[in-house]
């Protein structure tokens, strides 16, 4: 099946109720941003830059930081350059910058922004990534402009996979969890949100420019925003010549 085929399905199935949405809270990178750029960086470039500073080979390498990895998966040491740069004695967000040309927004994103901010909602950004990634990534894609507010989940003290998170940016910002759509391409993230309360969660299925999909078990997907763009209250939906 097509991409254009299976959108226009999930489209017909209305995958999401816009009457019940005030505010939209959007993941960054994998899901507003090319997945690519974080896969390289983390995967590749850091594992290689370590390498060489440390004098081993690749492979050594990466076995001497696996462990320090699976140490603080899912909590905000992991997404947090400061900890990484202590650990590993380099200067991450340097690193970064040198390969900042990677930084890209997945396709048919600008677009569904645009149409949030037409149609009045609040649209928020609440990602993982240190406030100093989250810098940058802003200045290289300038997704900014868009939101209402862009919260790093380093200044509310917890991971969006704990239900912290969850409560802070509620209390905090006002936020009316059951009437929030939340999208994100991370399992244990999406079911953090859904345990919390908030009212409709959708899966990032499509994360990366290099065409790995991903169903999130248990959770509707969508392979881009045109899915629920077409959608949103006071737009007609897109005919197929017009998408693209
Ligand atoms: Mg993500």
């Amino acid at each position: 099946m097509t991409t254009h085929r299976r959108n226009e399905l999930l489209s017909d199935a209305a995958v999401v109720d816009w009457r019940r949405v005030d505010t939209v809270v959007l993941d960054m990178d994998g899901t507003l941003l090319d997945l690519h750029f974080d896969d390289f960086f983390w995967g590749e470039y850091l594992p290689r830059c370590f390498a060489e500073r440390e004098g081993l080979d690749l492979a050594s390498a990466r076995r001497r930081m696996r462990p320090w990895f699976e140490a603080v998966e899912g909590t905000l040491d992991w997404y947090c350059l400061d900890h990484w740069q202590q650990r590993l004695g380099l200067d991450l967000l340097a690193l970064k910058r040198q390969v900042a040309d990677r930084i890209a927004v997945l396709p048919h994103v600008p677009e569904f922004l645009a149409r949030v901010n037409a149609s009045g909602r609040r649209l928020v950004l609440a990602t993982n990534a240190h406030p100093a990634s989250l810098e940058l990534k802003l200045a290289r894609t300038g997704i900014g402009e868009y939101f209402d507010r862009l919260i790093s989940s380093h200044e509310f003290g917890a991971a969006k996979e704990s239900s912290l998170f969850w409560q802070r940016l509620c209390q905090r910002e006002a936020v009316d969890a059951g009437r929030t759509l939340f999208v994100d391409d991370s399992p244990r993230v999406l079911r953090s949100a859904r345990d919390f309360g908030v009212g409709q969660v959708l899966a990032m299925c499509a994360p990366d420019s290099i065409g790995t999909r991903r169903e999130v078990s248990g959770f509707t997907g969508i392979d881009d925003f045109r899915a629920i763009t077409c959608l949103l209250p006071g737009q007609t939906p897109a005919r197929d010549g017009e998408r693209n």
